[in-house]
């Protein structure tokens, strides 16, 4: 049996994906056959279509770095056939067949269950993006940052991580100062909760001073470079920086004095490896703070074919909130 699938493959260095019926006897070992209802675009997986970092390792593949579908046959013992499961990462779109298709298989120790109150859609409008800003906001509260300890930065505040972080921090009683450098879309942002908006601008740019007067109690950093430098310069007094991103730069030429003068935490967030323990708990973190409203407001839904014309928009950051493909669309 075929269903269709977006396939990528790789000729003379550059990456091309088309959409194509793809023979189910083809996909890749699992113990778990799952019936995808939806995926996701993230900024990886633009990463991986644009061919801008090594992220596909193995041609052609299935892209697609996040599904949330229904199990259609299982051997693993911890899944039967009707579970409502959402995968986020691990070797998808890297290895192994991802989730821009209308099936995957895949291992079970990569699955998680969908937390009751949510559906596969909102599984996917949360996708990588929103279980990485629950991953920094978990990332903040271990740190010990409480909503009274004064304001949270939010950088890259239009973006997927972005856009769900302040929505999660808002709910939570933070006040959330959200960075963008498109004040054009103010007005969502202060929907999703932002109570201040502050040019991009103010943060990217390399600084003479090591540390700077004390701003944030906590920071949501999805650019790197300058813009965590400066990040990390303005954080209060045993206030912690979660970073999870590289929008910016991946370079981190700064200073030891936040860490060692104020007692600054650096918090690193992986989602790709991140340990079930650990995202069980973000899921069901994201099941309980976050706003069903705020989140629809987030999402743009494609059809599987449209990814194609959508994908070159998301690095040079032409999109706003999440982009949720139906993938039977
Ligand atoms: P999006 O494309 O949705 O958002 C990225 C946002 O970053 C843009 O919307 C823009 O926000 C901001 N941005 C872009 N360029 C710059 C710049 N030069 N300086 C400062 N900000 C900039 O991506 P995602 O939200 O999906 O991902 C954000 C980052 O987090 C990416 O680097 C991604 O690789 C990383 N990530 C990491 C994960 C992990 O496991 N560690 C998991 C998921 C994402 P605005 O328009 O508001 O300025």
């Amino acid at each position: 049996m075929t269903f269709k699938a977006l396939l990528s493959s790789k000729t003379d260095d550059r990456v091309v994906t088309e959409l194509v019926d793809f023979d189910e006897a083809d996909l890749m070992d699992g113990d778990v056959l799952v019936q995808v209802d939806y995926s996701t675009l993230n900024y990886k997986d633009a990463l991986a279509l644009t061919n801008s970092r090594p992220v596909i390792q193995k041609f052609p593949l299935i892209p697609g770095i996040d599904l949330a579908g229904v199990v259609l046959e299982s051997s693993n013992a911890d899944f039967e056939t009707g579970d409502r499961v959402v995968l986020n990462g691990w070797d998808l779109s890297m290895g192994h067949h991802g989730g821009l298709a209308q099936r995957a298989r895949v291992r079970g120790e990569w699955l998680n269950k969908i937390p009751g109150n949510l559906t596969t859609r909102d599984a996917m409008a949360i996708g990588t993006a929103g279980y990485t800003a629950m991953l920094c906001v978990l990332a903040l509260e271990d740190a010990g940052v409480t909503p009274d300890k004064g304001d949270v930065l939010v950088t890259g505040a239009n973006g997927g991580v972005g856009s769900i972080a302040v929505a999660i921090l808002s709910k939570l009683g933070y006040r959330v100062v959200a960075a963008t450098g498109r004040p054009e879309h103010a007005d969502y942002l202060h929907s999703l909760g932002a109570a201040e908006i502050i040019d991009r601008a103010e943060l990217s740019e390399p600084r003479k001073k090591p540390i700077s007067a004390e701003r944030w109690a906590g920071v949501v950093d999805v650019a790197g470079g300058p813009t965590l430098v400066n990040a990390l310069a303005e954080t209060k007094y045993r206030g912690a920086v979660a970073a999870c991103g590289l929008a910016q730069s991946d370079a981190l030429n700064g200073s030891v004095l936040p860490f060692i003068l104020r007692n600054v935490t650096l918090a690193g967030v992986d989602s790709v490896n991140a340990p079930q323990h650990v995202r069980q708990r973000a899921w069901d973190r994201l099941a309980t703070d976050l706003d069903p409203k705020k989140l629809e407001s987030t999402v743009q839904q494609i059809g599987l074919a449209e990814v194609l014309d959508v994908y070159e928009q998301i690095i040079p950051g032409k999109v706003r909130g999440r982009i949720v493909v139906d993938v039977n669309a």
